[in-house]
């Protein structure tokens, strides 16, 4: 997806015309980066175990490897994956809300089809503008950071980036299997927020406090709009749990 359509390099983030030389089929060798000195991006040898495990601990230059060098918009259909992505990410963010409120309000197993209907309303609303909000944070902080950093980054890009980060959120389908304390739900949500700074910082290449500031105050306002949301069909009465 990397915005200018360039390779770069894993450690620094410099722009190349090339990752490695081909010799013949499978004979690579891996380029170095002029400006850092180390191999650009030793990611294009190592096995994919490798790739997930740098991810869960993330770190910088496996995204910069990802976002730049893995999936450029030459070998991404990249419309189409941003949309698959952000609509997985709504599922999941749906299914969140449901089992959250399963584990804290004690949804009923037995309920009447009208108070289903009103129970799916409620959730599809609560994540339809918690999330609306969230992009709209997101997309003010990151023009804010892209004026004050040196990259051209769009915004479809970064949104990306943010969805991609957010991987870690299909651990919330293990609890179809297993129950879980609610705190793991919201540890999980710390898990993606990190994931979704260290993205947010190898695509606008801004600071790190920066990027949290702008993935915390977008989180912040999701979820201050979908408690309020929450608070005012209670207080209007009409949409309930029970
Ligand atoms: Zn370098």
């Amino acid at each position: 997806m990397g915005c200018e359509n360039t390779l770069r390099c894993v450690h620094c983030g410099f722009p190349l015309k090339s990752l490695y030389i081909q010799y013949s089929p499978g004979n690579i060798r891996l380029m170095k980066c002029e400006r850092c000195k180390k191999v650009a991006d030793e990611y294009i040898e190592c096995e994919n175990m490798i790739l997930v495990i740098d991810l869960i601990l993330h770190k910088e230059k496996v995204y910069r490897h990802l976002f730049y060098n893995m999936f450029t918009r030459e070998t991404l259909n990249f419309e189409v994956w941003l949309w698959k992505l952000a609509f997985s990410f709504l599922i999941l963010d749906t299914y969140k809300i449901f089992v959250l409120s399963r584990i804290e309000d004690g949804l009923k197993s037995s309920m009447s089809f009208a108070s289903l209907i009103s129970c799916y309303a409620k959730l599809l609303m609560d994540v339809g503008f918690g999330n609306l909000m969230f992009l709209m944070m997101l997309f003010l902080g990151i023009r804010v950071l892209t004026r004050a950093s040196v990259g051209t980054t769009s915004f479809k890009d970064a949104l990306l980036a943010i969805l991609v980060s957010s991987y870690f959120k299909i651990f919330l389908l293990s609890t179809m299997i297993w129950e879980f304390p609610s705190s793991v739900l919201y540890i999980n949500d710390i898990v993606v927020l990190s994931s979704n700074t260290v993205a947010l910082k190898v695509i606008t290449e801004s600071s790190m406090p920066r990027c949290l500031a702008v993935c915390l105050s977008a989180y912040a306002v999701k979820f201050l709009v979908m408690e309020m949301l929450n608070g005012a069909l209670l207080i209007f009465g009409g949409i309930d749990w029970a």
